[in-house]
């Protein structure tokens, strides 16, 4: 296929937010690419080359690829950067640019050139390529590259090479329009999206579901399953309010454990070779070569994997401590220094591959026997506390344990017969309940930065007011819910007006917003945000067309910034439209009963 086929579609993609339009726009172009295109297309789509735990990035500076365009526009820097500020778009400035010298240099050369007129492997080669440059020399070298590739396409291709390059494509595709898309260009159908989800869910790597499914077909994509290496996508949690609430979910009987405030980490071990993957499937082994040593010292069987939480730990007083110290080791560099001031511990909670098979379909019992089967403790990696219980009052004393050993809740675990491991799923199989759930009064959202207002008097010259919004998965968007302006110490606003100074954008199609916004942000950076109560609103967007009045939306009054970024979240894993509309109906029934009471 074509690159220029690609960018044509995209350019359609880019003119409607209507979902179902979407994913027919885009499986109409699907349909065309062969199957050592389309796992390829797939990722560039996303605005990827790889899959995230490979871990090789694109993603250049901003100021990089405008250098590539000032070479290859043939203007100066100045200039480029004068139609860049008007316009505000990488993309749209690169094609404007280049078609005015693609215009004027037709008239000097007419038919000596032969027009370039790439395939997608060449566009998808290329970016690799200057992906992967590395060493000394090697942003010349990238800028270089990427100014000969863009002088030589048409002014459209060049569009989606720069927006790719900086990571900015934002055609609104998230993974799940993509996957409905495949669906549709094989099948004819988007019903069959569960079969490919359900694949990718196990191998976080939607170029080989792509290809498998072009190649052979759905059946053989519906016996894609967990390999040791390839992360499989996380089993997240619902929240209760209540240790009622926890015992109706599960008909009476569970499984508790503590809930660790750390970071998720899925172990894959392999003929003593260890691999650690995040909650974002991205491979952090070098982060952490200390966990890999622990694991190593605690293996009794090799070949498996197994998902725990890794937390910072005072070993001195056995306590935990809290999430700031852990957040400081997710670093690329000093790795060894804060290695020694920064212990480890590892609570691991579950298994997910054992004895050469998937332990997914298994249930709770079978799982943690496994993981036990597996693991020795020792005094870096422990598993989580954990207890069965048929009672609220069993409940309330070991969440209250937790609380006084210093934990930030429990989590409750379906015991059934078929509590198998929902891999990339949210569901009530797996619920939390945390101190602050109960208090009603106070929650917390992750949350993604749409917008800014400056600020006034102290904060003048920075950003003071936030425009954050959660993630609507059905639509693929994202909806306003709260503006923060309270929680931030100055150095946070002024690590937030350079953060989010880069990020600078147009409002893009996927945001659905009816306030306005001084600043517009590329949606990227997650925050932690907690608030008194979810009100209705006629301002905000969040859960429009789910309440009585389809006008009305949902708001987080009194928000606050916790003071946590969340790195281990993309923003399309942030806090759902679904889950906010769930605790907004939870908080109105119990507001219902105690007027009644
Ligand atoms: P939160 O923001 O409340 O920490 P989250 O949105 O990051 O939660 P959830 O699915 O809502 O993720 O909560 C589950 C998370 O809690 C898991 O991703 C995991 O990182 C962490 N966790 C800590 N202890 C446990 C445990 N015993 N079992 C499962 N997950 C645990």
């Amino acid at each position: 296929m074509l690159f220029y086929e690609l960018c044509k579609c995209y350019n359609l993609l880019e003119k409607t937010r209507k979902k179902l339009e979407m994913v027919d726009i885009l499986s109409n172009t699907l349909k065309n690419a062969s199957s050592k295109e389309i796992g390829k297309i797939s990722l560039l789509t996303l605005g990827k080359i790889h899959p995230d735990f490979i871990g090789i990035e694109l993603m250049l500076a901003e100021r990089m690829a405008i250098k590539a365009l000032t070479m290859a526009s043939g203007r100066s820097e100045k200039s480029v950067l004068k139609y860049l500020e008007e316009i505000g778009d990488l993309g749209e400035t690169s094609q404007k640019l280049l078609k005015g010298k693609t215009q004027s240099s037709l008239l000097v050369f007419t038919q000596q050139e032969e027009k370039y007129e790439p395939e997608v492997l060449e566009i998808w080669n290329l970016l690799d390529s200057i992906a992967k440059m590395s060493g000394d020399g090697s942003s010349d070298r990238k800028i270089r590259t990427l100014s000969g590739l863009i002088s030589r396409v048409q002014p459209l291709e060049a569009r989606y090479i720069m927006r790719i390059v900086c990571g900015q494509l934002r055609l609104g595709v998230a993974t799940q329009l993509l996957m409905e898309a495949l669906s549709k260009a094989v099948t004819g159908s988007r019903e069959n999206k569960h079969i490919i989800e359900r694949a990718y869910n196990r191998c976080a790597d939607i170029s080989k579901v792509a290809e498998t499914l072009y190649e052979e077909g759905l059946e053989t994509v519906q016996k894609i399953d967990v390999q040791v290496f390839n992360p499989i996508k996380v089993m997240l949690a619902q929240r209760v309010s209540s240790s009622d609430e926890l015992i109706e979910r599960f008909g009476g009987k569970s499984a508790l454990e503590y809930k660790y405030d750390g970071l998720r980490v899925q172990v894959h071990v392999k003929d003593r070779k260890v691999k650690l993957f995040s909650r974002r499937s991205e491979d952090i082994t070098n982060q952490f070569p200390d966990v890999c040593k622990y694991i190593l010292e605690a293996l009794k069987e090799d070949n498996f994997i197994v998902e725990g939480e890794v937390v910072a730990y005072d070993y001195e007083k056995d306590k935990i401590l809290p999430f700031q110290h852990i957040s400081q080791r997710k670093r690329k560099h000093n790795i060894e220094q804060k290695m020694m001031e920064i212990p480890l511990r590892v609570f691991l909670f579950d298994a997910l591959f054992f004895n050469g098979k998937s332990l997914l379909e298994s249930n709770y019992i079978e799982r943690r026997s496994s993981l036990h089967q597996i693991i020795e403790e020792t005094k870096n990696i422990q598993f989580s506390h954990q207890t069965l219980v048929s009672s609220t009052d069993e409940i309330e004393a070991f969440f209250h344990q937790a609380l006084e050993d210093n934990y930030e809740g429990i989590m409750g675990k379906s015991i059934d017969e078929n509590s198998s491991y929902q891999a990339g799923t949210r569901g009530f199989s797996w619920v939390k309940y945390k101190a602050d759930y109960v208090d009603n009064l106070s929650d917390s959202f992750d949350l993604v930065i749409l917008g800014a207002e400056y600020g006034k008097g102290k904060r003048a010259g920075k950003y003071g007011t936030f425009l954050l919004g959660c993630f609507d998965i059905d639509e693929g968007v994202y909806r306003t819910f709260t503006r923060v302006a309270t929680g931030f110490s100055d150095d946070e606003l002024d690590s937030f007006y350079t953060i989010l100074s880069s990020l600078k954008a147009d409002k893009t199609k996927d945001v659905i917003s009816s306030l306005n916004s001084s600043v517009w942000f590329e949606p990227k950076i997650v925050v932690e945000v907690s608030g008194a109560e979810i009100t209705v609103s006629q301002k905000h967007t969040c859960a429009q067309n789910h309440l009585e009045n389809p006008q009305n939306g949902l708001a987080l009054r009194f928000p606050r910034f916790t003071g946590r970024i969340v790195e281990d979240k993309s923003p399309e894993e942030i806090t759902s439209v679904e889950e906010i509309l769930t605790i907004y109906l939870n908080q109105r029934n119990k507001i219902d009963v105690s007027n009644n009471v």
